[in-house]
């Protein structure tokens, strides 16, 4: 008891230090006892998911609101997307660089691949995933965790409440300002819990990751593939735009957010991430809500740059493994579809896995090669997120600077 006690004393990143160690400890050491402790885990991701649409549609709404006026919210809007297509654009370019440069998937051996159906992804086209933005029913969409059509839906209300006459502007704003806080005060509370909930995560993961050894042999090249282009994207190609677009301190900030992104890291949810997000941009850097509340929800959903390396990175060593060539035509082809099929993805764990189907049918490539990567899916999956989540956070410094506001970075 007093050894908790003086655990719960200290700040919260060492916690989350030792709850990490602790964790790799005892899913080495204790793996046949992870049920005892793997429920804290999915209690904090399912606290997260509790409050993310909630929070998806008061934060866009709010922001909207205080940021009013159809041309702040234009050009905004303008600045957030350019931001968004930009690092997104970057990230696939250097996934694709790195990848034929390293070759990972060269002499692969896919003959154990067998053609079976343990890949049945629901494969929508193109279009449908633009169709499915507007949605039918808006309690539809919020039941059933639409964020795109979420996002769609505050948007258009945050437009129009703006054109609404002044009492009923007035009313409306309160009521989603008084929800959006209300839903932060719960993301504060579940903080709190984080380093139990990362603790609980972390131990399923390493518990799973029995044949770590052979996985790493075998696919150990594509592994280092994707890794470096999430550090460089991460540590040099953001860092540079937040410090020469942003004119803020690119290191600091990361050391502020730092609880989102190990979140981010345990869980693999850009969305399970985002509430902690919201508040670490704003609380810890200084960017005012109405900035964060914009630019982040929506960067949830469309800006996954770490995603956007790992698809470029699979589709290309797919094609590799398989001795097809990809010629520049084939190249371009890769970057505008996974940059259109991203826009639609969810930021929940394994979202990557759709849109590099649905690269490898326009490409026509076999789809039951991507049996190869799924046994180190989870463990990129972590790191794609991390980048992801990462991405947006730069994106609401880089806009609230170039707003002029005065923030802590
Ligand atoms: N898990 C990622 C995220 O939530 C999406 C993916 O790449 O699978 O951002």
């Amino acid at each position: 008891m007093k050894i908790l006690n003086s655990i719960l004393k200290i700040k919260l990143h060492w916690q989350i230090l030792i709850a990490f160690i602790l964790a790799i400890l005892f899913g080495i050491f204790l793996r046949e006892h992870v049920i005892y402790v793997s429920w804290m885990g999915d209690i904090f991701l399912r606290l997260l998911r509790m409050i993310v649409i909630p929070l998806i549609l008061s934060s866009i709404i709010s922001g909207m609101v205080n940021i009013g006026g159809v041309s702040n919210l234009g050009r905004l809007g303008l600045k957030t997307f350019g931001y968004y297509l930009t690092t997104s654009t970057f990230a696939i370019i250097i996934g694709l660089l790195l990848v034929n440069l390293i070759r990972p998937g060269v002499g692969m051996d896919i003959t154990s691949v067998s053609i079976d159906e343990s890949i049945s992804i629901e494969r929508p086209s193109i279009s449908e995933v633009f169709i499915d933005i507007v949605p039918e029913n808006i309690f539809h969409a919020l039941a059933n965790n639409d964020f795109l059509s979420v996002i769609f839906f505050a948007i258009l209300a945050g437009i129009f409440i703006n054109k609404m006459d002044k009492k009923n502007n007035l009313f409306i704003s309160d009521f989603f300002n008084a929800i959006f806080e209300l839903f932060m005060k719960i993301t504060m509370f579940v903080i709190k819990l984080a380093p139990f909930g990362i603790f609980g995560l972390i131990v399923e993961v390493v518990a799973e990751q029995e044949d770590f050894g052979n996985m790493v042999s075998g696919l150990g090249m594509f592994m280092l593939t994707v890794i470096l282009g999430i550090l460089i994207h991460s540590l040099i190609t953001l860092p540079l735009i937040t410090r020469f677009i942003g004119k803020a301190k690119p290191f600091w900030h990361l050391s502020n957010v730092r609880t989102t992104l190990v979140t981010a890291f345990s869980t693999a949810s850009s969305a399970a991430a985002l509430p902690l997000n919201l508040k670490e941009t704003h609380e810890n850097s200084g960017v005012s809500n109405k900035i964060t509340n914009f630019t982040i929800p929506i960067g949830t959903t469309i800006n996954m740059d770490g995603t956007a390396i790992y698809i470029s990175a699979v589709v290309m060593f797919i094609a590799q493994a398989q001795g097809a060539v990809m010629g520049i035509q084939e190249q371009v082809l890769i970057l505008i579809t996974a940059l259109l099929s991203s826009i639609g993805t969810a930021g929940v764990p394994m979202a990557s896995l759709v849109i590099i189907t649905i690269i490898l049918e326009v490409l026509g490539l076999p789809l039951e090669l991507m049996a190869l990567i799924l046994p180190v899916d989870r463990i990129l999956d972590m790191f794609r997120t991390t980048t992801n989540v990462w991405g947006d956070s730069c994106c609401a410094v880089v806009i609230g600077k170039s707003e002029g506001e005065e923030l802590n970075v």
